[in-house]
């Protein structure tokens, strides 16, 4: 019974038929820290797990995954060390949800003590999840070889899952040929593919520029697989499109396709608006994603870099007041950057850690001189605000991946990159300033954003200018 009521996402009926349990079993202790976390209510979950007297693997795992599931992967990751402290041994799905926490966080450190746990304790990776697990944490914390390393270990024992995060893994690193490769041996060793595996297959062309591939893949994945497209489809086919500069082609399979178009699908539109510089089409796209999602702060930020862009101040101004009149607010961008096995966060707006402050201001002065004298110039029209040109360059200087970058400039060794995790999608002027900064300091840098990553190294990035 209160199981069913915690299915049916009625939790308030759920815990007056705890509550009054005159013996509560441990079932269902577990079902309601489990029911409390899937309805983001982290607090009441522990709340539970605190009154419990004994816990089980399942407790710990529901608390784990509770953290994991609503955005909070360092509660999980220390919910998950503490189990191991009160001598509980993880399970398959306890190791599962800490590895996507630590995937989430985008930095390998703790990932791979888990992947030393799993071996040390003989935990077979063909169990059909955690492989699959390791190969994303792995690909998501930006090695991509580990991750392909983790996937040939297990050759003879790969369920779908498996292929599907290599292949994901791969397209993610806008390594598009190497996806499809991967996708070429799944079919050779006879695995069928599902939507899932289409959905890396057409991202790998789209991120990877292979216009021509990504065609060829949607018709076969309909006309010999018999798979029906999903919107998730849709938009990887309108984003290949869109990237390449075709937007004739992307408008015509919006118009076309029997779903309706999702914000993604509008926002691949913009992008490429943006990028070949059509004002016509990306304000309506603007438009269209404001309609569809009127409390996403981002597609107000496209749409007035497209007026900025366009220097039409009086509709950047327009927008601003629409945002504030919807109270919309602006997700705050921030960095996160781990130096010395602690995670650093840069957060727009808000001030640094005073023992850092001056240095890393220092540096940023002196990165910024050696970049102007290199040729860089402040794309300021990255700004939402209608400021003076002075003002816009101290804005644009203070993106929160800036300032990380200037960190790990002062704190790492040369030889190892510098990595950089952004909670958004990475401005073009931060763009090119990493590019430089990769050159003019023969530095290796590489950052994760909301979508893919991003490898600087010699003045150039991996995504060939296009995300
Ligand atoms: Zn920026
Ligand atoms: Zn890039």
């Amino acid at each position: 019974m209160l199981h069913g009521y915690v299915k049916a996402g009625e939790i308030d009926f759920a815990v007056s038929l705890f509550e009054e349990m005159p013996e509560k079993d441990l079932v269902s202790w577990n079902i309601m820290i489990d029911g409390y976390g899937k309805c983001g209510k982290c607090e009441q979950a522990e709340e539970i797990f605190e009154r419990m007297s004994c816990r089980d693997v399942v407790s710990w795992t529901c608390m784990i995954s509770g953290y994991v599931f609503n955005r909070r992967p360092k509660e999980g990751l220390d919910a998950f060390r503490k189990m191991l402290c009160s001598g509980i041994k993880p399970d398959a799905a306890a190791i599962v949800s800490v590895l996507s926490g630590i995937a989430d966080l985008g930095f390998v450190e703790e990932g791979k003590w888990i992947h030393a746990y799993i071996s040390r304790n003989r935990i077979v990776l063909s169990s059909g999840v955690i492989g699959s697990a390791l190969v994303d944490m792995y690909s998501k914390c930006g090695y991509i070889e580990d991750a392909y390393g983790v996937f040939t270990s297990f050759a003879s024992r790969r369920s779908v899952a498996d292929w599907n995060s290599m292949i994901s893994g791969f397209a993610i690193h806008g390594l598009g040929h190497r996806a499809l490769e991967v996708f070429r041996d799944m079919v050779r060793m006879e695995v069928e593919p599902n939507e899932i595996t289409f959905i890396g297959v057409l991202t790998a062309c789209s991120h990877g520029g292979l216009v021509q591939e990504g065609q060829f893949y949607f018709d076969l994945m309909q006309e010999n697989y018999k798979l029906v497209p999903m919107i998730q489809h849709y938009g990887c086919m309108i984003d290949l499109f869109a990237r390449a500069g075709n937007l004739k082609e992307a408008l015509g399979i919006i118009e076309n396709m029997p779903v309706e178009p999702d914000t993604l699908a509008w926002k691949a539109i913009l992008s490429a608006c943006m990028k070949h510089g059509d004002m016509t089409v990306g304000e309506h796209a603007a438009f269209s994603t404001i309609e569809l999602a009127p409390n996403d702060s981002s597609s107000y930020v496209l749409l007035s870099n497209i007026y900025a862009k366009a220097r039409r101040w009086d509709d950047v101004a327009k927008v601003r007041l629409m945002m504030k009149e919807r109270r919309v607010r602006k997700i705050p961008g921030c960095s996160s950057i781990l130096v010395n096995g602690k995670i650093h966060e840069f957060l727009v707006g808000k001030d640094m850690d005073l023992r850092y402050r001056s240095m890393i201001l220092q540096k940023m002065e002196e990165v910024m001189c050696r970049l102007k004298l290199a040729g860089y110039k402040s794309d300021l029209t990255q700004v939402l605000l209608d400021v003076e040109e002075e003002g816009k360059e101290i804005l644009l200087t203070h993106h929160s991946e800036k300032m990380a970058l200037a960190f790990g400039l002062i704190s790492s060794n040369k030889v190892v990159p510098i990595r950089i995790v952004k909670n958004l999608r990475v401005c073009c002027d931060c763009h090119s300033f990493i590019k430089l900064v990769s050159e003019v300091y023969n530095h290796q840098i590489i950052v994760r954003d909301q979508n893919r990553f991003h490898h600087f190294k010699n003045g150039s990035c991996s995504c060939n200018d296009y995300w």
